[in-house]
């Protein structure tokens, strides 16, 4: 995985001049730490859990990144995370680098308190190379505002300081930030909104369909619901539901929670009978014939075998690494945009970042000033990177990822080069 998402950096060096020490730093992470957490089960049994670290690159700031609960986390998944994490921020104009942790656990089959156990547990492994000037751990996939509150506190038990700085996605009442919850599905609606408008899409026109209805799927589908677009499919892992007219996004979420999948919103339930739902596959909604392709999910769902079945002229990459580099190629050639991870999910650390500043500062801001912020940020990035896209006449993806290369390349050079080197001699 790590090798294919390198692939991307190759398309930067074919259009734009950097200089072959940049390519040799970035090719490689800065540090990567393994770990195995021994939890003691409520059983009484004991079991340890491959844990991982990588901190891909410090150049532009300390690094940030999220820490994801899943069995199938391995250090492969998780460096590719944080080269992500790198170009992201950059992309972003954060003052961080990249980074980006996990565990291999299933945390279905655990109960809170094993979480909990496990997720201090995390912070015992790594808490001398964490710190709010050092690296800076988020949520991901299965991990929550709950257990970063849990790695926060463990992190002020072992330092015997308060520092809310050295994670962020924390609850509100634990010096998390308003609006951190919704950022990342409303930083990708600012950035559809900017594309919408320079395609000149009547908004109210525009069909959606969303895969993945977690925190980043849901607030997307819920908040460009609200704006007009009409979001016609939402999928989770268990299946799919598809309403041409559009879904009432709120109503869906509720039976959801209520439930536990989608697939229940189709049920016996008197409310759900007066909705009409079909019910379809995973497989079948990403192939709808929809504007959009919003993908909220994971890694790896549009590959070389389902890209020239997607019918969506558009993609947006909510998720990290939704497209594989081959589906990419098919999906160019046939006149397809992605809208590229590392622009349209930036929501989330952005606001991550205003939460570290807040942390640091001891004042809090309104709902309001993160949203206006928010929106600034991803307005201003969003069009520069299609500004490059004009420039080079090349995809979104590209176009980010030179956007982000050559701020990464700038502080590189900064810190002395070669040629600064051979001047001086
Ligand atoms: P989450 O765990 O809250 O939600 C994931 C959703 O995807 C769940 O509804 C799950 O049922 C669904 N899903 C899993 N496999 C699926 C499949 N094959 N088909 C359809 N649905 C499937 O996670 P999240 O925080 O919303 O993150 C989702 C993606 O967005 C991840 O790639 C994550 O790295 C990325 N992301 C999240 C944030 C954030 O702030 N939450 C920020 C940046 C990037």
């Amino acid at each position: 995985m790590f090798e294919i998402a390198k692939q991307r950096l190759q398309a930067v060096f074919n259009h734009i001049d950097i200089d072959e020490e940049v390519m040799t730093r970035l090719s490689v992470p800065k540090r990567s730490i393994i770990a195995n957490i021994p939890v003691r089960m409520d059983d009484g049994s004991l079991r340890v859990f491959p844990a991982y670290r990588v901190q891909y690159d410090d150049t532009r700031g300390p690094t940030k990144g999220g820490i994801r609960y899943h069995p199938r986390v391995n250090l492969d998944e998780v460096t590719s995370l944080s080269f992500w994490m790198t170009v992201k921020c950059a992309v972003a104009g954060l003052p961080f680098g990249g980074a980006k942790g996990g565990v291999t656990v299933n945390p279905k089959e655990l109960s809170l308190l094993e979480i909990e156990r496990l997720s201090r547990g995390y912070i015992r492994a790594f808490a001398d190379v964490l710190g709010e000037k050092r690296d800076i751990p988020a949520p991901d996939v299965y991990t929550n505002a709950t257990i970063m509150g849990w790695m926060a506190d463990e992190y002020s038990m072992i330092t015997r300081r308060q520092e809310p700085g050295i994670i962020t996605g924390k609850p509100i009442h634990l010096n998390g930030s308003l609006g951190r919850d919704s950022a990342t599905g409303q930083g990708a609606l600012f950035t559809l909104n900017e594309y919408a408008r320079h395609k000149g899409w009547d908004i109210n026109q525009t069909t959606i369909a969303v895969q993945g209805f977690g925190n980043a799927g849901y607030h997307f589908a819920s908040l460009a619901k609200k704006q007009g677009y009409r979001v016609v499919a939402v999928s989770d892992s268990k299946g799919a539901i598809f309403d041409p007219k559009g879904l009432n996004v709120n109503d869906v979420h509720q039976f959801k929670l209520d439930n536990n999948e989608l697939a229940s919103v189709y049920c016996d339930g008197s409310v759900c009978n007066m909705l009409e739902f079909e019910v379809m596959t995973n497989e079948a909604l990403l192939e709808l014939d929809v504007d959009v392709l919003a993908l909220a999910a994971m890694e790896n769902q549009i590959t070389q075998l389902n890209a020239c079945n997607i019918k969506a002229k558009t993609i947006l990459e909510i998720a990290n690494g939704p497209v594989t580099p081959q589906a990419d190629e098919i999906l160019e050639a046939a006149g397809t945009d992605v809208i590229p991870d590392v622009l349209a999910n930036a929501g989330g650390v952005t606001v991550s970042y205003f939460e570290w500043v807040q942390n640091r500062a001891g004042y809090y801001w309104e709902e309001s000033e993160v949203h206006e912020k928010l929106k600034k940020n991803m307005t201003r990035e969003t069009n520069l990177v299609f500004d490059i896209a004009q420039r080079y006449q090349c995809s979104l993806r590209t176009a980010a990822y030179i956007h982000g290369v050559e701020r990464l390349a700038g502080a590189i050079d900064q810190r002395g080069n070669r040629k600064l080197f051979t001047r001086i001699k």
